[in-house]
C-alpha cells in the first residue's frame, strides 16, 4: 500500500508470542481459497487486535477469545447468509449471537476480516459499548498492516479525515455532543457512512495523540455507567477542551 503511514504509538505491555494463538482464530472457507500468507497476515494481526484490547481494557484474557470468520468465494453463497442474518453490507458483518464473522472474499477482504474480528474480541470486553467505541476501534483496526520490512503499521484512512476536515468548517458545536448519544441501531440508520467517519476520527485522534491513557479512562467510566459526554467531562476537565483539542488536531491534519 502505497499510502503514507503513520507507526503504532501504543506500547503493548502483554506481548506474547505471536505463533501461540492463531490456534484462536478459525477461518472457515467456503468455495474459496486463500494463500498461506494470507491466512497468517489476518492471524497476525487479529493478535495485535488482542494486544491491543489487553492494553486499553486492561486485561490478558484476549489472546484466548475464539474468533471465527467465514470467508465466501462465491456471492451467492454469501447472499444467502447475509439473507439469513439480514446484513445490510455487501461486504461483511458480524453476528454477536454466534460469534462469527461473514466475509465475501472480494478485492480488498483482509481490512474487512480485520474490521468484523476485531468485534469478536471486542464483545468479549464491552458488551454494551457505546456504537462509536466499537465500530470507531473496528474502523482503526482494519487499516493494520506490514510494511515491507515487516512493521506493524495503520494507514490513516484518508477519506473519513477529508470529510471530518470539511465538517470542521461548518461551526455546528452540538454535533459531537449529538453524535455521542448515539447507542443504538441508529448509528445503522440514517447518516451511517457520517457516524463511521465520526467514529474513526475519535479512536485516530487518540491513537495519534498517544492518548491512551485517557481513552482507556473514558472506557472505564462509559463502563461504570456514565454517557460519553460525562465521561469526557471528568477526564477533560470539560468538554470544550476535548472538542476544541480534537478539531485543532483536524485543523492541522494534512
Ligand atoms: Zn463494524
Amino acid at each position: 500500500m502505497n499510502k503514507p503511514f503513520l507507526l503504532i504509538f501504543l506500547i503493548f505491555t502483554n506481548l506474547i508470542s505471536l505463533s501461540t494463538y492463531a490456534q484462536y482464530v478459525e477461518i472457515n472457507l467456503v468455495n474459496c481459497k486463500i494463500s498461506d500468507s494470507e491466512q497468517k497476515k489476518i492471524e497476525k494481526l487479529i493478535a495485535y487486535e488482542r494486544m491491543f484490547c489487553n492494553e486499553i481494557f486492561e486485561t490478558s484474557e484476549n489472546i484466548t477469545v475464539p474468533v471465527k470468520i467465514n470467508i465466501y468465494g462465491k456471492s451467492k453463497d454469501y447472499r444467502i447468509e447475509k439473507n439469513k442474518y439480514n446484513a445490510p453490507s455487501s461486504t461483511g458483518f458480524y453476528i454477536p449471537a454466534i460469534n462469527q464473522a461473514f466475509i465475501m472474499k472480494s478485492g480488498d477482504f483482509i481490512p474487512v476480516a480485520l474490521h468484523e474480528a476485531s468485534h469478536s474480541i471486542f464483545q468479549f470486553n464491552y458488551k454494551k459499548s457505546p456504537k462509536w467505541l466499537n465500530e470507531g476501534l473496528a474502523e482503526f483496526f482494519e487499516t493494520l498492516d506490514f510494511d515491507s520490512e515487516g512493521n506493524l503499521y495503520s494507514y490513516p484512512q484518508t477519506y473519513r479525515i477529508k470529510s471530518i476536515k470539511a465538517g470542521i468548517a461548518d461551526s455546528d458545536t452540538e454535533r459531537l455532543k449529538k453524535f455521542f448519544k448515539i447507542y443504538d441501531g441508529t448509528f445503522y440508520g440514517h447518516g451511517i457512512d457520517d457516524n463511521y467517519n465520526t467514529a474513526y476520527s475519535i479512536i485516530y485522534y487518540f491513537i495519534k495523540n498517544k492518548s491512551t491513557k485517557a481513552l482507556k479512562n473514558i472506557i472505564k467510566l462509559t463502563a461504570q455507567g456514565h454517557d460519553t459526554e460525562e465521561a469526557i467531562e471528568l477526564t477533560y476537565g470539560s468538554f470544550d477542551a476535548f472538542e476544541s483539542n480534537y478539531k485543532q488536531f483536524y485543523r492541522l491534519h494534512p
